[in-house]
């Protein structure tokens, strides 16, 4: 049994769980903070805090290169970090966990590498639903080598249509990419299902995980995938750091990104070799710290009952929707049957900004508008939507607290 899985017995028990997040007990305008913003950022338990200022107060030193025994304690904590991730996903090899400093960068990886691999008569598929960071690098991947990026249309709920996706894999696709979750509509997509198509046309996988890896537990060699990527600050870990796992063959033939130290085994004036996995993809001191702290969030986070947490969330969803359905002049954006942690919605009252500022007014914090998915919400029709965006630490006294503020929201409208 993995070492990170939680303790029998644990009981999943939210004030127990608030207490551990110094920040949820802050007050907004004297009034205490509401924080429904999660798909944006997550907040850190004071354990994720302690790790950072640890390692700061007690071992800071440089990684790998040191002869001495504070470099000696920072690389084994920083190297520890590494195995933790590898443990929570189920990677096949440490290798496979590069270090970056979060999703647009490991997403940006790949597609430098992609656009030396692509020819003009290659494919890269994603969907209707991508954030900017699974969208734009690709495209401009593709106009690189005049390789044509398609795009897999969704359906009014904002699911994707598997039918059109299956359409338009074929023999020229050489990548796919998806999001485990929509930040905006908060659809999950079937990512096994999806994985398993693409490589039936030996497409490689992406999958966008920023959304996905703090609402279940992700198996990358179950999934079969061939890149897994996600953002610490989602998880409930500091900014700055994130994870591209990658196949260990695949990663070793990746073409580098960035060029420096750490990455080299040997130089001269004239050339270099490139070093092993996982350095090889890692110029440059790191993020030490970030990778220490967000190893203690994973491991705080997979001390959790998952099933029970996500029984929790989605009993927040479940109100948030039945609310949201019986509230006069609101339309929820994102109805897919099977969805998770978001709530994105218009009202007739008045605009998504307007909206977003008065809710703040009233404690309440929520993100406005196009949710860095600018193409989704033309193909949706809306300029932007209100997104509230739950996370394990929400309560249904919250929900009942957006609502009864949205309802004064539509009164100073009027
Ligand atoms: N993809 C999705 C689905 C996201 O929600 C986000 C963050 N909003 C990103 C990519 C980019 O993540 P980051 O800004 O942490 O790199």
């Amino acid at each position: 049994m993995s070492s990170l899985a939680k303790q029998a017995g644990a009981v999943f028990d939210v004030g127990a769980i608030r207490q551990q997040f110094p920040i949820l007990s802050r007050q907004i305008d004297g009034k205490p903070l509401v924080y429904l913003d999660n798909a944006a950022t997550t907040q850190k338990p004071q354990c994720v805090i302690d790790a950072l200022v640890d390692y700061y107060a007690t071992c800071n030193a440089n990684v790998h290169r040191g002869a001495h025994q504070l470099a000696d304690e920072a690389t084994r904590r920083y190297e520890g970090a590494r195995d933790t991730v590898a443990e929570f996903i189920n990677a096949n090899s440490r290798n496979e966990v590069i270090w970056t400093s979060g999703t647009t960068e490991s997403i940006n990886i790949v597609a430098k590498g992609l656009a030396q691999l692509l020819s003009s008569d290659d494919e890269v598929l994603v969907t209707e639903m991508e954030h900017h960071a699974n969208l734009v690098t690709w495209q401009q991947a593709c106009k690189q080598v005049g390789a044509k990026l398609v795009v897999a249309p969704i359906k009014e709920t904002g699911e994707l249509d598997l039918e059109q996706f299956s359409a338009l894999l074929n023999s020229r696709t050489k990548l796919v990419a998806f999001p485990h979750i929509s930040n905006a509509l908060g659809t999950v997509n079937p990512i096994a299902e999806l994985t398993a198509q693409a490589k039936a046309v030996d497409a490689w996988v992406l999958i966008d995980g920023a959304q996905g890896i703090a609402h279940g537990s992700v198996d990358v060699q179950a999934l079969a995938c061939d890149f897994y990527v996600f953002s610490g600050h989602k998880l409930f870990g500091p900014t700055g750091i994130g994870v591209l796992w990658g196949r260990q063959d695949l990663l070793a033939e990746w073409p580098v990104w960035q060029t420096g130290g750490e990455m080299i085994s040997e130089v001269t004036y004239q050339d270099a070799v490139w070093n092993v996995l996982p350095y090889r993809m890692e110029a440059g001191t790191p993020d030490i710290s970030g990778a220490i702290a967000l190893a203690a969030a994973i491991r705080w986070f997979a001390g959790l009952d998952i099933q029970a947490v996500q029984v929790h969330e989605a009993a927040l969803l479940e109100a948030a929707t039945r609310q949201a359905e019986a509230f006069d002049g609101l339309t929820i954006v994102g109805t897919a049957a099977d969805k998770v942690g978001v709530l994105s919605f218009v009202m007739d009252a008045g605009h998504p900004a307007d909206i977003g500022f008065l809710l703040d007014r009233q404690g309440i914090a929520i993100r406005t508008g196009h949710h860095c998915a600018e193409p989704l919400m033309d193909r949706l029709g809306v300029p932007g939507t209100a997104r509230a965006s739950f996370s394990l630490y929400n309560t249904l006294e919250e929900v009942d607290a957006l609502f009864a503020a949205l309802s004064k929201v539509k009164t100073m409208l009027a």
